[in-house]
């Protein structure tokens, strides 16, 4: 049994699996896959290390099975698959006692805070858990962590059928967006610069643009007879995109933002009065997010395994890291860890 350890200083370390018996209120599980998310590739470039206690297994987009139940635990047996919600808040702060757990003030994130899914035995709060369908493989089981994610974000757009949608980036997590906003019955563009992930995003059925070849504001313009667009999704985190998205938002319209600015960018108030525009940021998911990914996945409506580029073995890890920073022909990977 092997585990994924992150050392610090661009560093990973694949070393033995130390398993943990599930105390009351946890599970162990055996995990199949993990993905590689943006938030991993962050780690690796140590912009979290205060968060971290080295060594860290990291990971937290996976599937598994129950290998054994702590005490307390009711509801979930042994050899039952599931995915892991990877939140844990603490209960007592103004934001948990409000309902917004998922935005705790002293949120635990388990793959940074705490141990996470890149080994083969993990031990976590039953809470965590979501079934999946035995329609549902381990490969799409893996997705259901960044497609509960898009649900949020879809849900907080009140997108709508019939709806106008910008997504203002093309990554896993924009084409996961577009795809459920398009489940919804919106009409979605998807604007994006990167060559392979706009072609991986059309084979997933998206409409996608380059915003370097066409001009976003005329486009959108045209295609809502000069209204706008009633939400605009901010899911690249670039500059640009946060000066384009007040542009194009239709009066009242929606913006969420779910890309994440170490900077502050600028962005138009001016246009957030003059249209009376809302904004709403968009962070993790709740427990509805996931139970709604899940169905998304089982109905095959969106082709989520489309979106994996490559799959690899623990040993791969720091190698497809190094392919994700240097954005080229990548989209989702997965760790097997089942090996
Ligand atoms: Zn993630
Ligand atoms: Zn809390």
């Amino acid at each position: 049994m092997r585990a994924a350890f992150y050392e610090g200083q661009e560093t990973i370390r694949i070393g033995p699996c130390v398993p943990v018996p599930p105390g009351a209120g946890e599970v162990q599980i055996h995990v199949s896959h993990c993905g590689i998310c943006g938030t991993d590739l962050h780690l690796f470039h140590g912009k979290m290390d205060h968060r971290v206690t080295f060594p860290q297994v990291i990971g937290h987009e996976m599937s598994g099975t129950i290998a054994a139940v702590g005490e307390g635990v009711g509801g979930w047996a042994t050899g039952e698959r599931v995915t892991v919600r990877p939140l844990n808040p603490c209960g007592a702060c103004p934001a948990c006692r409000a309902g917004h757990s998922h935005v705790c003030q002293k949120l635990k994130f388990i793959g940074i805070d705490a141990p996470g899914a890149m080994q083969r035995s993990w031990t976590v709060p039953a809470h965590t858990l979501h079934r999946l369908p035995d329609t549902l493989s381990f490969e799409q089981g893996a997705l259901v962590e960044p497609l509960a994610v898009a649900c949020h974000d879809v849900r907080l757009g009140e997108v709508r059928a019939g709806d106008f949608a910008v997504v203002l980036g093309g990554g896993p997590i924009g084409a996961l967006v577009a795809s459920v906003a398009n489940y919804e019955g919106a009409r979605v563009v998807v604007s994006e610069v990167n060559p392979f992930r706009i072609r991986l995003a059309r084979e997933l059925g998206l409409e996608v643009v380059d915003p370097r070849e066409t001009d976003m504001v005329a486009l959108v313009e045209r295609e809502t007879g000069g209204a706008g667009a009633d939400v605009v999704f901010e899911v690249s985190g670039s500059p640009a995109a946060a000066e384009l998205m007040t542009k194009i938002a239709r009066v009242r319209g929606r913006i969420v933002v779910v890309g994440i600015f170490p900077e502050p960018p600028k962005v138009d108030l001016f246009r957030f009065f003059w249209r009376e525009l809302r904004m709403t940021g968009a962070r993790v998911y709740e427990p509805r997010d996931f139970e709604k990914a899940i169905a998304i996945a089982a109905s095959g409506r969106i082709a989520l395994t489309r979106l994996i580029t490559d799959t690899a073995p623990l040993e791969g890890l720091e190698s497809a890291l190094r392919r994700m920073e240097s954005g080229g022909q990548v989209m989702k990977v997965l760790i097997r860890c089942s090996e």
